[in-house]
């Protein structure tokens, strides 16, 4: 017997019928003989309509009163699929996060998870119950309900399934698993039987938008192994592992694991500023001060006594990046600014990467076959990025895909 963490999300929980159907694979679970704790989602959309309900009588309100709203699609969610349990005659009860107690600090709408009380819901499953617990929330110092930001339930999943030391946190959604790269861009994309928490925390952030980022660091950090499957469509999905060789055999040993894309990329060029010590922190400071993340940073070797210095900014954040950089650059007496806002960024990543020279020579190769020019180039232990022109990026990301022979299945 196992103790399984299951987490449904919020197209599984969408309506009664959905309900009634997770309802089934529950008591499935339990018939197996396994002991579960299951976390939910409110039903998809609701969330949103809370907020904005919240907004409309006060868009500045406070965080507080905002959770104090957005929680509630959880609290509904959960009482419903007990019901449901309970009608199929699988012992069942309910916990908002309060409840449970999952307490986090006190930064509402984004709030951090401190220490799990596991009690009740240890004493439910030796009672052969079957917690039902609210995701997305947890109960701060002050004893006010706190949200843990968009997506949190899988955070929630994550975290009780390393408080009760299960033995592995499921996490149920509308995708059969992790693909290679986004299927709508590459159709022969495939299902990753597995893949390691470092390939998914690249993959999450670099925009395939599977699993909260938040949840995959904690499931790493604290040993969880995690699995992504479809409620609708039955299938092994995919399992988040720390073991990188687990499932991949040496001959057949694959380099890469997945392609991940962003279209929401814009760049900004500093042209000639001085080579001199401080003028990176120079022009990235005040884009930080603004509140403005960077993602890549490129500055050539000075050939004269100038250099160029390119980065790039979400495109939400263009119009205010590029008019601090305006003043910064005056300021530096640099000889002008370049901007971009066509641009894409396609990554490659692989731990195999760690191991094989070569990569990066293939994929650029494989690029210029197409006739792609690349414009920035940056590098970690298992990722290449460049970033293209965003029309070739559909191009790139199936090009890509073939090179390195991504639809056929690990060995
Ligand atoms: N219901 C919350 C949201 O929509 C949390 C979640 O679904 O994970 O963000
Ligand atoms: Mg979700």
């Amino acid at each position: 017997m196992s103790l399984i963490v299951q987490k449904y999300g919020g197209t599984s929980m969408g309506s009664v019928e959905r309900i009634e159907h997770v309802a089934g694979k529950v008591a499935q679970t339990r018939a197996q003989g396994h002991q579960v704790v299951v976390v939910v989602s409110a039903m998809s959309g609701e969330t949103d309509r809370l907020l904005k309900l919240a907004k409309a009588v006060n868009p500045r309100g406070s965080e507080r009163e905002f959770d104090q709203i957005a929680s509630t699609g959880e609290q509904v969610t959960i009482g419903l699929l007990a019901l449901a349990l309970d009608k199929r005659g699988v012992k069942a009860r309910s916990y908002t996060g309060p409840q449970v107690a999952i307490r986090t600090d006190s930064a509402y709408g984004k709030a951090r998870i401190q220490q799990i009380d596991d009690k009740r819901l240890r004493a439910d499953c030796e009672a052969g119950v079957v917690p039902v617990v609210a995701g997305f929330q947890g109960v701060s110092p002050d004893g006010s309900t706190a949200t843990l930001g968009r997506g949190g339930s899988d955070t929630t999943g994550v975290a009780l399934a390393a408080a009760l030391k299960a033995d592995e946190c499921q996490i149920y959604t509308d995708v059969d698993g992790v693909y290679t790269t986004d299927p709508r861009v590459e159709p022969k994309a495939r299902r990753l039987d597995k893949v390691t928490f470092e390939e998914m925390l690249e993959l999450a952030s670099l925009g395939s938008k599977v699993l909260q980022i938040r949840s995959v660091e904690f499931a790493g950090k604290y040993k969880v192994p995690l699995r992504v499957l479809s409620t609708f469509v039955d299938g092994p999905g995919t399992l988040i592992t720390l073991d990188e060789d687990n499932g991949r055999s040496a001959v057949e040993d694959p380099l890469i694991s997945g392609i991940a894309f962003n279209r929401d990329e814009a760049q900004i060029t500093v042209v000639g500023v001085p080579d001199r010590p401080g003028v990176a922190a120079a022009v990235l400071g005040p884009v930080g001060d603004a509140n403005i993340e960077v993602d890549m940073i490129v500055q050539n070797v000075a050939g004269d006594a100038t250099t160029d210095f390119t980065f790039t900014v979400h495109r939400n954040d263009f119009d205010r990046a590029h008019e601090v950089i305006k003043r910064v650059a005056a300021d530096l007496g640099a000889k002008g600014v370049r901007t971009a806002n066509d641009i894409c960024k396609v990554s490659l990543v692989g731990v195999g990467m760690r191991s094989h020279a070569g990569i990066a020579s293939k994929m650029f190769k494989a690029l210029a076959s197409d006739g792609i020019n690349i414009q920035m180039i940056s590098t970690s232990e298992i990722k290449i990025s460049v970033v293209i022109q965003d029309k070739y990026l559909e191009l790139a990301v199936r090009t890509l895909h073939k090179a390195f022979n991504l639809e056929q299945a690990r060995a």
